[in-house]
């Protein structure tokens, strides 16, 4: 695998620990169902085995949820810090909130770096170009933006 892969691997990693921390924190202090705990965890495991094996479906999703969710959580830790008032268990929280965040950015830009693209089979066999769109639903086969090119 390119290094950029092992980047959005890693940090995809970091995401579910942080995450996986935090739900099991808000499990006992009983404030959450254990669904809200377990969904956003098992989305990012589908999301990591898919970046390891290549499934552009993966990246897609990754490279989406993790721009909109490293936005997302940022913003929530620095609410959570900016109403902490030296509260420690809001400064946990807050903290936490930027453990899953910040690694969704460098795994957005992981993904979208040249390494990565070949990974996936993003790279177009006929002329080079690197953005194509998705032939189909699950983006099994791919069709080049530039000379309409299919591959699987
Ligand atoms: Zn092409």
């Amino acid at each position: 695998m390119s290094p950029s892969v092992w980047v959005a691997a890693v940090s995809v990693g970091m995401m579910v620990l942080a995450r996986v921390f935090m739900g099991v924190l808000a499990l006992l202090s009983g404030t959450v169902s254990i669904v809200s705990i377990v969904l956003p965890v098992a989305v990012a495991v589908l999301i990591l085995i898919g970046i390891i094996a290549g499934q552009r479906l993966a990246w897609q999703w990754g490279r989406l949820l993790g721009l909109l969710g490293g936005i997302v959580l940022t913003m929530a830790a620095v609410g959570a810090f900016a109403n902490a008032n030296g509260e420690v268990g809001m400064l946990v929280v807050g903290a936490l909130l930027l453990l899953q965040g910040a690694p969704l950015f460098p795994m957005f830009f992981a993904l979208g770096m040249r390494g990565a693209r070949e990974h996936f089979r993003l790279i177009c066999p006929a002329c080079g170009h690197a953005r194509p769109r998705g032939g189909n639903f699950l983006f099994t086969e791919a069709v080049c933006r530039k000379c309409a090119a299919r591959w699987k």
